[in-house]
């Protein structure tokens, strides 16, 4: 029985929000997008059959349209900005986003005001996520207090708080001292948690905005080279290597970063990394216009970096992909390129991004778009009850695509707070359709259902 062997596999989660009680006949999907359309039988929020009859009594009955049935996806790198900046998201809207791009868990990462360096602090998050019941909102802890770079914060407290923090980064800022971060790992090792690195030299990217190249010289940008990300993937590497725990590494988004992984990979150790959709297809081609839209921290590479980073994620050198979901009001984003923030939405464009790149072109299946987007994120974080198989008796965390769905994007229509998305006016032609947490409905032609909150 699947429950049995999550429990001895994976530390608990924090007390969930109830599934709905009674039934739910989610009718007409193709798991993994194969085979004849079947009819899904939901109760108290758990799959009890895959094969119920079209006729089967049910107190509430969603309509697939044949689409893609997947598991619901995993995203392990959102900002949701609450608590600190509610004017760009909450968690409210962060997780309509979530759950109108698919997914049922998210992991929002620990740069808010104040920082997620406590348990109270986490706790709040973890509870506030679960009253909206729109999406499992996982809290990052920071490595160091205040992300200040300093001070170990107490991985052991917030791991066994009401939050169960599983995974502690200072993303948007680096670990940067290798003694530190030697001590984070040897903290984190025993206590099954998960390091995340923002890989980012600082001093070789003081001032810097875009990428170190030909683009950046010729629009008279700081430039941020790739070594500065290179130089610590390589450090941790080495540091996961000598003191065994594991390391993630956020947001690849170099060539290089991509020979390192596989290097390391090879030696057998420890390491785990993700890519965001803009680093697979978006490049600094994109900055002529000096429309701060398109800044972001790594900031968009060379094709070759691209090329790189889409082969990585098919052959699993890269493992996952991540959104850096970052939303920023106008007056941060719609300012001289050098003064806006950096950061960009992703939660609502991710699936079909990897849709129309990965499965669209003939490249990957849509197992395997499960496969980077759930099953790998869940086992990664060991997250219990996501990114499981299709399967009778596993939690009811779904969500069913459209693949011949032409749709265009803008940041007007999104269900984030924000709109700063780069990809604006872009046309896609898979969309997520329905999303279902433990057998509620977040999400049903692409209209999120209220936040419970
Ligand atoms: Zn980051």
């Amino acid at each position: 029985m699947s429950e049995k062997i999550q429990e001895a596999d994976f530390p608990a989660t924090g007390p969930l929000a109830a599934p709905p009680a009674g039934t739910l006949l989610l009718s007409n999907v193709r798991p993994y997008g194969e085979g004849d359309p079947i009819n899904v039988l939901i109760e108290d929020g758990v799959i009890t059959d895959l094969d119920a009859a079209a006729d089967t009594p049910a107190d509430e009955q969603v309509e697939g349209n044949e689409g893609v049935l997947l598991p619901g996806l995993v995203d392990m790198h959102v900002h949701l900005r609450e608590p600190g900046r509610e004017d760009t998201e909450t968690i409210a809207t962060g997780s309509a986003a979530a759950a109108k791009g698919g997914f049922t868990a998210v992991f929002t990462m620990a740069n808010t005001s104040p920082v997620m360096d406590q348990p109270v602090i986490a706790e709040g998050v973890w509870l506030k996520g679960q009253n909206s019941n729109l999406c499992d909102i996982h809290p990052v802890g920071s490595i160091t207090k205040a992300l200040a770079g300093k001070e170990l914060t107490e991985f052991g407290m917030m791991a066994s708080s009401e939050a169960k923090v599983r995974m502690f980064s200072d993303d948007g800022k680096c670990v940067a001292d290798p003694l530190l971060m030697r001590r984070a790992i040897e903290y984190a090792r025993g206590m099954d948690v998960l390091l995340a690195q923002h890989c980012e030299e600082p001093r070789l990217t003081e001032g810097a905005v875009a990428h170190e190249g030909e683009m950046a010289a010729k629009l008279g940008l700081r430039g941020w080279p790739r070594a500065a990300e290179e130089s610590i993937v390589a450090r941790d590497a080495l540091l996961a290597r000598d003191y065994g725990n594991r390391i993630h590494i956020c947001h690849a988004s170099t060539e290089g970063t991509v020979e390192l992984l596989k290097w390391a990979k090879g030696q057998g150790i420890p390491m785990s990394a993700e890519v965001t959709p803009h680093h697979l297809i978006l490049t600094d081609e994109r900055l002529a216009t000096y429309d701060g839209v398109n800044r972001v921290n790594p900031p968009l590479r060379e094709e070759r970096d691209t090329l790189a980073l889409r082969q990585a994620l098919l052959d699993g050198t890269i493992d996952v992909v991540a959104t850096d979901h970052a939303p920023h009001g106008s007056e941060d984003k719609c300012v001289e390129f050098e003064h806006a923030k950096p950061g960009m939405l992703g939660l609502e464009t991710s699936l079909a991004i990897i849709a129309d790149t990965f499965v669209k072109s003939g490249l990957a299946d849509w197992r395997w778009v499960a496969k980077v987007m759930s099953e790998r994120p869940a086992e990664i974080t060991r997250l219990p009850g996501h990114g499981r198989p299709l399967a009778v008796g596993e939690p009811a965390n779904l969500c069913v695509v459209d693949p011949g769905q032409t749709w265009t994007a803008h940041g007007a229509e999104m269900a984030s707070k924000a709109e700063n998305t780069p990809f604006e006016g872009m046309e896609f032609s898979a969309k997520v359709s329905t999303t279902i947490l433990r057998g509620r409905v977040t999400c049903h032609e692409g209209v999120p259902a209220p936040s419970a909150a």
